[in-house]
């Protein structure tokens, strides 16, 4: 039986931001130009700004949401081609980049 575990690695925010398709309770977002509505078992890139998708996250896999291993296991086996990154790692991560260039 194999088990899902999170691997800590250095990224550049920017660039993950620029791939990524955040998925909700049906489809997906692009972060790069916020499009809604993304079938993100198929999309290769972003319908409406064309970025590559090469990150996918969900806002379904948080600490609080009791089926998120199976909310992982759904989107990793649809898109394998795709790097699963932690949606609560990247929201404190923009969102302490915001407030940093807020107070510039
Ligand atoms: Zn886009």
């Amino acid at each position: 039986m194999s088990f899902y575990i999170r691997i800590w690695q250095a990224c550049d925010i920017h660039e993950i931001t620029k791939n990524l398709l955040i998925v909700g309770d049906v489809t997906a977002d692009c972060a790069a130009c916020r499009e809604l509505g993304i079938a993100y078992a198929q999309a290769k890139s972003c319908p409406k700004c064309g970025v590559t998708f090469r990150f996918i996250t969900s806002r379904l896999a948080g600490k609080l949401d009791l089926n998120r291993g199976a909310t992982v296991k759904r989107i990793k086996e649809r898109r394998p081609d795709l790097t699963f990154i932690d949606y609560e790692d990247y929201k404190e991560i923009t969102g302490k980049q915001q407030a940093r260039e807020f107070f510039k």
